[in-house]
């Protein structure tokens, strides 16, 4: 009788990523199905084998996914959209990638993204990917399945069941993972021609179930013993008719294979109002989420039957930080004691997915920074560690428990992390300095005399393409083959090419293009105090697309201006306005691995602060228009909407702050590339920025429909271009588009300009995109 060790999933990218070379080879035409499959099975096997070594007694299976675990779903019980053709019998590769990717007639399939996922289906011609969106509160994305009212459900793919046979081959008894029944309908999206919208997925649950009894019971007859479910909707809002259904669901499952035990986990944050349904529920073990929500722990020892074995979560698997391996054993030796050690087992707070692999291969990193910190394998050394100490007494780890304790208490006291100056600057700040001097109505009309642009003013939000030659030439200077003056050289020469273009088409606000950035969040993590960036630390943000996210470890300072050479070298260039660029502080935040020994808000705080230096530097400059992306902002929308406004307040309040020290005649512009607007409506409003630009194309600006009912009072560029794809848009398609958005808003508060930045296109695409879009500014003018 000992206390186990789980791992709810691990990182399925691969060492250096090797499933990403391995897709996109297949991709190209450069490997063909049977060799991806090989190597798609070496990598299961490396994981296993490695999880095992670790001192992992339950190790997961079917958490690997050649694109994505929910498409894998989808496929296991046969939820394959009309669309695609399928009649029926096993799923092949080509099918899996067209749903994942879409398929484009006499072109390479692939989705078109902006930064961070921001990613879309090709809307070209050819079959159109299923809709991507973002994974709970994480930065993974999933395919959103497709149902539709009378969905048949059938067993298509036995994976799980393979996966589990495959490793036990191996040696390796594992525990197969499963996306729930009720989570995956609440994750789907409903396609119901015929009906206005009342149709729920949920509806589903019946005639989906008799699928996950016969996945259960394959599992038994293959020898499987636990098999892990994955119901993380229980860190949602649920309604009582979703939480009887949970009930019902597992009433089902248990019922049909009661050789199997179930652990039903939850993960990113409290159970909350559903404890009382996942305690009761009529399974054997429940995952509990401690780092998210370390009260859920005594929360369901009040409730939870004795026999229940509790799996507790007490490593972050959303975060780089070491654990204090210490205060754990704290917490859970009384548990352990309690209820015994067969009832219970460790495990990190959620799939190991959201953390990077392994931090012995960063060679590069700081290593007072590197103490610190704990990837998905240090984390399930520290699982080890945590359970010989349960089993055997923490004598037995006396010198590893040592060490964590001494890295804990090198990250309180190191001047790395902690500068008093700035501590005393975020604490100082005052209503003065999260307010514009003057209301919009008074700024705009200085902003006016001193700009004075055209009506429905043109312009663009920010990077333009990012080709092989920029790439190209960054590489080479990372690498030390191209100097820092010749590589500045090539950025002025780009620089110099983009603003002369853009007067040439006649754009009225202009940019600097970008191309000196490797990455919105990177370039000024770069740049600031309390920042690390890694090598290899990749996280999978969708498909092969992986994301290497700085890590956050301490105060956050500027210590030197960041891009105003770049800006005023630009505006050197022409008499038109030259836009600051600049990322905002709530993105930047969103996008890093962030401390966990302060509050998000108060991090948030201090990068709002040093953004703030730098639109004043820019001010002082000359720039007349700072733009503030903040495209992460609607992404940080905590899962509860009880939550939703402790977190708008601190995010809004950053951006403020960031806005704010300059004067009434600067006009501050912001960017935001997603489509849903309603829940967040007063909060933008409450940014109190000059200018907003939106992605508005594909919703053919029926989004502008809550800035309308809000009486948005600012200025508001709604996209005309869809940046997403690769096609540019004729002149015409783009004044139908501004005369849409004349309808909702005032043509006095219009802008023009695309949905986002152009990075992630070609030139061929943006040139005549760009000049149409000015010709339909030009045309709407006339209308006015
Ligand atoms: N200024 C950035 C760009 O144009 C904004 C990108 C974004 O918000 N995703 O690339
Ligand atoms: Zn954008």
């Amino acid at each position: 009788m000992t206390v186990t060790v789980a791992a709810l999933g691990f990182p399925r990218i691969g060492p250096q990523r090797r499933l990403k070379t391995a897709l996109e080879a297949h991709w190209a035409g450069r490997l063909d199905a049977a060799d991806l499959q090989r190597e798609a099975a070496t990598l299961r096997a490396l994981a296993w084998r490695r999880q095992a070594h670790l001192g992992v007694d339950h190790v997961p299976s079917n958490d690997f996914s050649l694109y994505d675990h929910v498409l894998d779903t989808a496929v296991m019980v046969g939820a394959i959209p009309a669309a695609y053709g399928w009649t029926g019998g096993p799923v092949d590769l080509p099918l899996y990638f067209a749903m994942a990717r879409g398929t484009q007639d006499g072109g390479t399939p692939g989705r078109q993204a902006c930064d961070h996922g921001c990613a879309h289906e090709t809307s070209a011609s050819g079959l159109p990917a299923l809709e991507m969106t973002k994974w709970f509160d994480t930065n993974y994305h999933y395919l959103a399945p497709e149902l539709s009212p009378g969905q048949a459900f059938a067993l298509t793919s036995t994976k799980v069941v393979d996966d589990f046979l495959e490793a036990k081959a191996q040696g390796v008894f594992t525990r197969p993972v499963i996306l729930g029944p009720v989570t995956f309908l609440k994750l789907a999206k409903s396609k119901d021609p015929n009906s206005n919208g009342d149709f729920q997925p949920l509806s589903l649950l019946s005639a989906l179930l008799p699928v996950y009894a016969e996945i259960l019971q394959r599992l038994a007859q293959a020898g499987a013993d636990w098999v892990q479910i994955d119901e993380p909707c229980l860190a949602l809002d649920l309604t009582d008719f979703e939480r009887a259904e949970i009930r019902r669901a597992y009433g089902a499952l248990t019922h049909a294979a009661p050789r199997i035990r179930i652990l039903l986990a939850s993960y990113f944050g409290t159970y909350g109002d559903n404890l009382a349904t996942a305690a009761n529920l009529p399974v054997d073990g429940l995952h509990l989420d401690l780092v998210r929500a370390p009260g859920d722990l005594d929360a369901v020892i009040a409730l939870a039957r004795d026999s229940l074995v509790l799996e507790l979560g007490v490593v972050d698997g959303r975060n780089v930080w070491r654990a204090d391996l210490t205060a754990i054993l704290d917490r859970v030796e009384p548990v352990v004691a309690a209820r015994g050690p067969d009832r219970v087992i460790l495990a990190p707070s959620c799939s190991l997915l959201h953390t990077p692999l392994d931090l012995a291969i960063e060679t590069d990193l700081d290593p007072e920074v590197g103490q610190w910190l704990a990837f998905a394998v240090q984390k399930l050394e520290e699982l080890a560690i945590l359970a010989k100490a349960l089993n055997q007494g923490r004598a037995a780890v006396r010198s590893e428990l040592d060490a964590a304790g001494a890295a804990v208490a090198s990250r309180k006291t190191s001047p790395r992390i902690h500068d008093p100056a700035v501590q005393a600057r975020a604490a100082a700040v005052t209503a003065h300095d999260v307010a514009r001097a003057t209301p919009f109505e008074q700024r705009i009309v200085l902003q006016q005399a001193r700009l004075n642009l055209p009506p429905l003013p043109t312009t663009t939000i920010g990077s333009f393409p990012q080709t092989a030659a920029v790439r190209q030439a960054r590489a080479a200077h990372a690498k030390g083959q191209l100097a820092d003056a010749d590589y500045a050289d090539f950025l002025r020469a780009e620089t110099a090419r983009a603003v002369a273009w853009q007067q040439e088409i006649g754009l009225d606000v202009l940019v600097h293009g970008e191309f000196e950035r490797n990455d919105m969040v990177q370039y000024f993590g770069e740049r600031l105090n309390g920042f690390a960036f890694t090598r290899h630390a990749w996280v999978q943000s969708y498909g092969s697309r992986c994301v290497r996210p700085p890590i956050l470890y301490g105060d956050v300072s500027r210590p030197a201006p960041m891009t105003v050479e770049w800006w005023a070298y630009a505006q050197s260039l022409t008499a038109r306005p030259m836009k600051g660029m600049l990322t905002g502080p709530v993105t930047i935040l969103q996008w890093s691995f962030v401390r966990d020994d302060i509050p998000r808000g108060e991090t948030c705080r201090q990068i709002a602060l040093a953004v703030r230096d730098e639109v004043v530097d820019l001010e002082a400059a000359g720039a007349a228009i700072i733009q503030i992306d903040e495209a992460a902002l609607r992404e940080g929308l905590p899962l509860r909407r009880g939550d939703w406004d402790a977190y708008l307040a601190w995010a809004v309040e950053a951006f403020r702050i960031a806005a704010s020290g300059v004067r009434d005649e600067t006009q501050i512009h912001t960017h935001m590339c997603y489509s849903e607007f309603n829940d967040i409506i007063a909060a933008i409003g409450a940014m109190d920025a000059d200018v907003i630009s939106i992605e508005t194309a594909r919703s053919k600006m029926e989004l502008l429909d809550a800035f309308e009912a809000y009486a948005y009072p600012a200025q508001i560029g709604p996209g005309v271009y869809d940046i997403h794809a690769p096609r540019s848009p004729a002149s015409g398609e783009m004044l139908d588009l501004l005369a849409k958005a004349g309808q909702r808003l005032s043509p006095a508060q219009l802008w023009v300009n695309p949905d986002c930045g152009l990075k992630t296109r070609k030139w061929e695409e943006v040139e005549p995109a760009l000049a149409n879009m000015v010709a339909a500014a030009k045309a709407a003018r006339q209308q006015l």
